[in-house]
């Protein structure tokens, strides 16, 4: 029996929540955009009135969730109201695009036709996907409203993917983590980034998740204690000397805690930092930065900074616009503890990025030209000028997301920003192209330094050239942007074929000279003999004389047999089938799912998933390959060929043994490894694989591969070892 659906609670909840919209959208609405915000919303609700989402609720909901999203946390206004009550409208409903440019004219129009581009992108494979987002990118340029409503659909499906099925969640949350996530810090939409770091790990490691989440609970009362008793002195001179200002406790997202745990292979507990603490100050524009280092001073007599750890990007924002100056200090208890400093402007452009930046533009603080602009610019320009496959883009523009900055100054003083470790011939590229081509070679800080010189904060930089320099295939290993690697692709296609055409010549005198015709036929000849793919590789090696032109007369007049090319790439021995070997149990049923019985399937030698853990399949040529959802593959695999992923999961079997790595620390004792070795053999009757183990100035290292039959068996081996007499500590390990 469906379920009961009460209508009237259905359209009271509706309500509802349209008014919360209007409510929080109020301080920055004008004359008649309410009656714009009322009109769109009605035109949704109709457009979608019989249309429910997968949880069983009025699909409204979701638009009006996302226009919620767009005022409240991303500080957007009217227009991105409209669109975002708008956005799926088109797609979903017989609404056509020009019926909105006619209701609400061609800004809305254009944004709304931007989301409507990228809406399918997960229903396809790889490429597409790729050239969707590129799509979507091109927008950018354009009107970057649609990538931050984008993330606004992003955000809400992400918080509402409980009711997706199991296989839709893992590809969601991985593309989030992949994509959208890395894009909303660039933005510099720190609390919608953390939110969507959050909900991945809540879906894809979900005990993990759970756990830390539990920890971060427990310890929540002694850190307010603690928070307390530290800003209390603080707090008191703030006070003193006439500051307003807030002081905050912030705790690190669950996301960043387990990324920090893992990175330095540490507890829950034994990571220092666990939350923040942030003073922001109510000041106008031209006292903020003062005042900043003012409190600066206040927190550094209390306790002592670390000054390795003092960061100013007040003076120097960050590209994505982030500005707050950050110091380290050493707590009474002996504890590091970060202190965040800021003004109210500073804190809503961390928080809400690059709505809430422009809004702070327009009232004319004292904002430098927004470095952020130039990564638009920058985002533009590799779209331009780039013409490598979308998938090849995807990955540059990934990349780009990530890197931090190297910020770097002309002779005459010109501010460039670089990616981190861009060289001295990016440098190059940067300014000029011309400049790039002819790059020999530079002066950083007066010093000679060959064009391959990883640049470094505050160097100043003057690009030596010369008109006989020109770039080689060499030159794309000393450069990572894509702008002077696209330059040097560009001059070193035009320049093969320039090359190729002198080889034509080469080849037409020389037939010339043998008194043979240049026929198609005798050209495919002369292309067997030497091995050559393609008339124009060849030549391009004749001009170059990688080929010996000489030995043309041979390839017309001999005999030759055709060489094969075949590669005999091996197979890899896929484990399972050792597994057969030794247990002589048939592997067929590792993983049931919708569609595994027709594959062959193997063991991600990445993660070495085993029984118990959680898994998914990948289609490759080969067969089905199962890797653990926590594998540092997965995201890219799940976000790349989504298409090729398959739901996986163990059935109940126990005589089956799987490979999994241990690996032990511990202090050294004559003995130690026979005791090792003799619980993992004898007592719990665990086949071992290899074992290594290193040991100097009275400390060992081991690594113990073993056949186990489930995590259940394999922890219960870790417990055991962990009780041995100068073991230290024990964990499972990837290879
Ligand atoms: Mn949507």
């Amino acid at each position: 029996m469906p379920p009961v659906i009460d209508l009237e609670a259905e359209r009271q909840e509706i309500l509802r929540q349209y008014r919360r919209l209007l409510r929080t959208a109020k301080p920055y609405l004008h004359d008649g955009d309410t009656k714009l915000i009322k009109k769109a919303f009605n035109q949704s609700l109709e457009a979608h009135k019989d249309m429910r989402r997968k949880s069983g609720e009025p699909y409204i909901l979701h638009p009006l969730a996302v226009a919620q999203i767009a005022v409240e946390e991303i500080g957007l206004g009217t227009t991105s109201i409209v669109a975002a009550l708008l956005h799926d409208v088109v797609e979903d409903t017989p609404t056509e695009i020009s019926d909105i440019e006619r209701d609400f004219g061609p800004k809305t129009a254009r944004i709304i036709d931007g989301l409507t581009k990228i809406s399918g992108v997960f229903e396809y494979g790889s490429s597409e996907q790729a050239e969707n987002f590129r799509k979507m990118l091109l927008t950018l340029s354009e009107d970057v409203r649609v990538i931050l409503i984008k993330l606004a659909d992003r955000l809400h499906n992400m918080r509402t993917l409980d009711s997706m099925p199991r296989h839709k969640q893992l590809k969601i949350a991985s593309e989030t983590i992949y994509l959208y996530a890395p894009l909303a810090h660039r933005l510099g939409l720190y609390a919608i980034k953390t939110e969507l770091e959050d909900l991945h790990l809540k879906y894809t490691d979900t005990e993990i998740y759970a756990e830390l989440k539990g920890k971060v609970k427990q310890s929540q009362s002694a850190r307010n204690r603690f928070i307390k008793e530290f800003v209390h002195p603080i707090d008191e001179e703030l006070k003193a000397q006439g500051f307003h200002y807030e002081i905050k406790g912030r705790p690190k997202s669950i996301y960043s805690i387990l990324k920090k745990m893992r990175k330095q292979n540490v507890t829950f507990e034994e990571v220092y930092d666990l939350f923040a603490i942030r003073v922001i100050l109510d000041v106008p524009p031209e006292q903020e930065k003062a005042a900043c280092w003012q409190v600066y001073s206040i927190v550094t007599d209390f306790y002592q900074p670390n000054p390795d750890r003092l960061r100013d990007w007040v003076s120097t924002p960050k590209a994505n616009g982030y500005e707050s100056l950050h110091t380290t200090v050493m707590s009474h208890p002996g504890q590091w503890v970060e202190v965040q400093i800021r003004s109210r402007r500073m804190d809503d452009i961390a928080e809400k990025g690059y709505a809430a930046h422009w809004k702070y533009k327009d009232t004319g603080s004292l904002q430098p030209e927004s470095t952020l602009e130039a990564w638009v610019n920058r985002v533009r320009e590799m779209l331009e000028t780039n013409n490598s496959s979308a998938l090849e883009f995807m990955d540059e523009f990934r990349q780009n997301l990530f890197v931090k900055e190297v910020y770097t100054f002309t002779p005459k003083g010109k501010l460039i920003i670089l990616p981190d470790k861009a060289t001295a011939l990016d440098f190059a590229f940067d300014i000029h192209t011309h400049i790039g081509l002819h790059c020999l070679g530079a002066k950083v800080n007066q010093k000679l330094e060959p064009f391959s010189y990883q640049l470094r904060n505050g160097d100043q930089v003057e690009i030596l050239t010369s008109h006989k320099q020109r770039p080689t295939s060499e030159w794309l290993t000393y450069v990572i942007t894509s702008k002077a690697k696209t330059r040097i692709k560009d001059f070193l296609r035009d320049d093969k074929r320039a090359k190729a055409d002198d080889g034509k010549f080469i080849l037409e005198k020389r037939l010339e000279l043998i008194g043979v015709d240049n026929t198609p036929e005798n050209l495919q000849r002369v292309l067997a003999y030497f091995n050559v793919p393609t008339p124009s590789e060849f030549y391009y090696r004749l001009a170059v004389g990688q080929l010996d032109g000489r030995e043309i007369r041979d390839s017309l007049f001999k005999t030759t047999t055709a060489v094969s090319r075949a590669n005999s790439v091996l197979e890899p021995k896929k484990f399972d089938h050792e597994v057969q070997k030794i247990r002589g149990v048939r592997p067929d049923m590792l993983v049931v799912g919708e569609r595994t019985d027709k594959f062959n399937h193997s063991l991600a030698r990445c993660c070495n998933p085993i029984p118990g853990d959680d898994v998914f399949g990948f289609e490759t040529e080969t067969g089905l390959i199962i890797h653990r959802t926590s594998c540092h593959r997965a995201v890219d695999l799940m976000s790349n060929y989504g298409n090729r992923i398959v739901r996986a999961k163990w059935t109940d079997q126990l005589e089956l043994a799987f490979l999994a790595g241990i690996r032990l620390k511990g202090s050294d004792r004559v003995g130690i490894v026979n005791d090792v070795t003799r619980i993992i053999s004898t007592s719990l009757k665990v086949n071992m694989r290899s074992i290594t183990v290193d040991s100097n100035d009275g400390f060992f290292e081991g690594q113990i591969m073993v056949f186990v039959n489930d995590t259940d068996h394999l922890n219960k081996l870790i417990q055991r070892l962990s009780k041995v007499n100068g073991v230290l500590q024990v964990e499972r390990f990837e290879s």
